[in-house]
């Protein structure tokens, strides 16, 4: 682990799993838990950097396979890294691509969504849907070819190469490849995926160790977080857990499949949290639902990253305590001369100047101020009630708050 980084639990829960803490990078400190913005190509949508720093956000998580197809990480390098290059001088994380290369490559030539099986050859036949004349992905011992959804283009990733993409890119924490599986995915093929996995995640980590100090890297400071797989299997994921748990990573991500409902995803937590070792911090990738937020940190999550919230805000959903599942769509005729905020206990730039008229309003004329504005108050909405929640955990109430927002742990 590198000197400039480090994480401290500073509060546990007496009823739960769920913890406080401090994650310390050389970009800054984090409070945990935290609510980790969607920057997949350097930027949230919408909203510029330096917004981010106002509304109190913390640290955001960029894509390691969007940007090495656009703008490339020689670019980003040469400008000083992911720091340098978009401004926001706070605690980021690159995921490696491997969701994006197995997953969304294909279901964009295919038409078919992340549970779909991907895998010509690897997966049932029953299920394999890619075209053998020409399959969007190809994946070996070795790592995965595949075509960039930009251009067609041909690209290799192996567990070597994406650390070194990582190294340019310059976020303070970093995750290798991984192969993520879907929820269709049988007991067998999830097995077998998830042991390359692990052989992926010995070699990442070598990789890494061998690029450690060398100095022509933009952020001399990073560190890498381990990815525990293993479907929605009791056994694979405390297998995952604990050979993943084993290897000297600096953090853990829990990845890949958590099954078909909220239920499986919490018993893979049940599963995979007291397999991993307690010290360090474990982030949850992909997953960031208000009633997430209360029911994984009760399970022991420390970060979360979910792009739900900002793409919400965009189609004009935004968050409001109380509301059925917490939100409003402000495409809804009842707020057509509605003068009040969105939410008058929001302190976010937008409750503070506009009336859900004008929201609704920006939002059917399509205005593009509308998406900037949604987003602003859906960040500002989660990052207060994450510090709702890390003051709940310090004095003990954390528990009577899931049961003020109506969410049973
Ligand atoms: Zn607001």
């Amino acid at each position: 682990m590198h000197a400039s980084f480090s994480f401290r639990v500073t509060g546990q829960d007496q009823h739960t799993d769920a913890r406080m803490g401090v994650l310390r990078t050389a970009h800054g400190v984090v409070h945990t838990p935290a609510f980790v913005g969607v920057a997949t190509r350097a930027s949230i949508k919408a909203v510029e950097p330096l917004a981010l720093v106002d509304l109190g956000l913390q640290i955001v998580i960029s894509n390691t396979y969007h940007l090495h197809l656009q703008p490339g990480e020689d670019v980003v390098s040469s400008q000083g890294g992911l720091h340098g290059f978009s401004g926001w001088r706070g605690p980021t994380m690159t995921d490696s691509g491997g969701f994006q290369v197995f997953s969304l490559g294909a279901s964009k030539q295919h038409g078919v969504g992340k549970v779909a099986s991907i895998f010509p050859g690897d997966a049932p036949a029953s299920r394999a849907k890619a075209r053998p004349d020409k399959p969007l992905v190809r994946l070996t011992e070795q790592g995965a070819d595949f075509r960039s959804v930009i251009d067609g283009s041909l690209h290799s990733f192996t567990p070597e190469s994406v650390i070194t993409i990582e190294r340019k890119l310059g976020a303070d924490i970093i995750l290798p490849l991984d192969e993520c599986t879907s929820p269709l995915h049988d007991h067998a093929y999830t097995q077998r995926s998830m042991e390359r996995t692990h052989r992926w995640a010995r070699r990442g980590l070598a990789a890494f160790r061998m690029l450690r100090d060398d100095a022509t890297f933009p952020n001399p400071h990073q560190v890498l977080y381990g990815i525990v797989q293993g479907g929605a299997y009791e056994d694979l994921r405390r297998e995952s857990a604990r050979v993943i748990g084993d290897m000297g990573f600096d953090g853990f991500a829990v990845g890949g499949s958590l099954g078909r409902s909220k239920h499986d995803m919490w018993n893979v937590l049940d599963w995979t949290m007291p397999a991993l070792p307690d010290a360090p911090p474990r982030h949850l990738l992909g997953i960031g639902e208000i009633e997430d937020l209360f029911t994984c940190t009760a399970r022991g999550i420390d970060t979360f990253d979910c792009a739900a919230p900002t793409r919400l805000a965009r189609n004009g959903t935004v968050f409001l305590k109380g509301a059925p599942r917490h939100r409003i769509n402000l495409r809804n005729a009842r707020f057509a001369n509605d003068a009040g905020p969105i939410d008058p206990a929001c302190d976010c730039p937008t409750c503070r100047a506009h009336s859900r008229a004008y929201l609704r309003h920006l939002c059917r004329a399509g205005e593009l101020s509308f998406y900037r504005l949604a987003t602003l108050h859906n960040l500002r909405f989660l990052i207060r009630l994450m510090g709702d929640v890390r003051r709940s955990i310090a004095d003990g109430s954390f528990a009577a708050l899931a049961r003020d927002w109506g969410i049973p742990l």
